[in-house]
């Protein structure tokens, strides 16, 4: 079995790391010469629209997936005429646009934050006296970790967010005052068999997953999410994993977004589920039985935003594992993350406690 991968980054690094284990030998695809999965995998370097490079590419694998929605879905269609692409270019085509992405889970009569689509400075003005304030303006495509989003908080706001963003295509979408944040993610292989890992609890800042605690017990919003979920699959016709990013408002699940792959909220499951979401990944696209996606205790995890934290003080707290991705820093840029599993309340809670302590806000 030989797995092409789409994008050359930390996803698709963890990916070739759980395929060794399955006999699965992998290959990337990425423009960056530097991505960072190219230090345990091959890395095939060359733009997404280059054919005769994508040729090269298929002819070496029995397989497409991908570690990123920004592919172009010219080239989802091209693979497609001779390799099998997971999951679905439906899935690319809805979730690499927000609005398209608001559009289809309407469809689906999901509750999503109110929006608007935004073409020019009038609309944008239009669409905050329709919306309210605060507002969130956000480019439809290539936003990620809080880029591409500005906060529309006053009316002095509109057009300095109109500058910094007007060059694209924009969607306005209600600020939503959130109690929290959870992700749900999930796995369905080609039989239809699919997985729930628990809910995990997420703290952003500045737009950037900071941290992430996992399970998240709330057993009426674990079903609630659940069937969210599972119209998802279902109408994507999907084959991987797939995760959904909710705001928590005290009462419902509002979906924020939908990510058609791995996703930084679940680097957790590599040691505190029985199954990672990587492997459950690769299982899903291979048709394999899936694992099970039980947390093994208290999970938590730390991203290391900008800089990697001392490698030994964080292996000196009981439970912790430490996962460097090989990137050069840069700020705002994601390095590595810190994994805290512990199937004791208290001493999880302390390590917890030593770790974030490590950080600076
Ligand atoms: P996104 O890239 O859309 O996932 O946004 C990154 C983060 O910005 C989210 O996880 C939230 O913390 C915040 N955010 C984005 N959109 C909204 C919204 N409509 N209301 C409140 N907070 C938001």
């Amino acid at each position: 079995m030989k797995l092409g991968i789409l994008g050359g980054g930390q996803l698709a690094r963890m990916l070739a790391l759980a395929a060794y284990p399955l006999g699965i030998h992998t290959e990337c695809f990425d423009s960056n010469p530097k991505a960072c999965a190219s230090e345990v995998t091959n890395l095939r370097v060359a733009e997404f629209t280059d054919e005769a490079a994508l040729s090269e590419f298929l002819a070496e694998v029995d397989c497409v997936t991908f570690e990123t929605e920004n592919i172009p879905l010219s080239c989802a269609e091209f693979i497609l005429k001779t390799k099998p692409l997971y999951p679905s270019t439906k899935a690319l085509e809805v979730t690499q646009d927000r609005l398209y992405e608001k559009y289809f889970l309407k469809s689906l009569d999901l509750p999503t934050p109110e929006f608007l689509s935004v073409k020019t400075e009038a609309e944008l003005i239009q669409a905050v006296s329709n919306l309210g304030l605060p507002a969130v303006l956000k480019t439809r495509r290539f936003g990620y970790d809080g880029k591409g989003q500005y906060m529309i908080r006053t009316p002095d706001d509109i057009s300095k967010s109109w500058v910094h963003l007007q060059t694209q295509p924009l969607i306005l979408e209600e600020f939503i005052s959130f109690k929290t944040e959870l992700s749900l993610i999930t796995a369905r292989n080609k039989n239809g068999e699919t997985c729930f890992y628990p809910l995990v609890q997420n703290y952003h800042m500045k737009g950037i997953l900071r941290s992430s605690e996992a399970p998240f017990n709330h057993a009426e919003l674990v079903l609630e999410a659940q069937k969210y979920a599972i119209k998802i699959l279902d109408a994507l016709q999907y084959v991987g994993v797939l995760t959904i990013e909710f705001f928590y408002d005290g009462k419902n699940l509002i979906i924020n977004e939908v990510a058609p792959r791995v996703h930084n909220s679940g680097h957790w499951t590599i040691e505190g589920a029985y199954t990672s979401q990587f492997e459950n990944h690769l299982r899903a696209i291979y048709n394999l039985p899936l694992g099970s996606t039980e947390a093994i205790g208290y999970s938590y995890l730390l991203n290391c935003i900008s800089e990697m934290l001392p490698i030994n003080a964080c292996l000196q707290v009981p439970g912790t594992h430490f996962h460097m991705y090989g990137k050069e820093p840069q700020p705002n840029r994601k390095l590595g993350h810190i994994t805290l599993v512990d199937t004791n309340a208290e001493r999880y809670q302390n390590s917890k406690k030593i770790l974030s302590g490590m950080i600076s806000t």
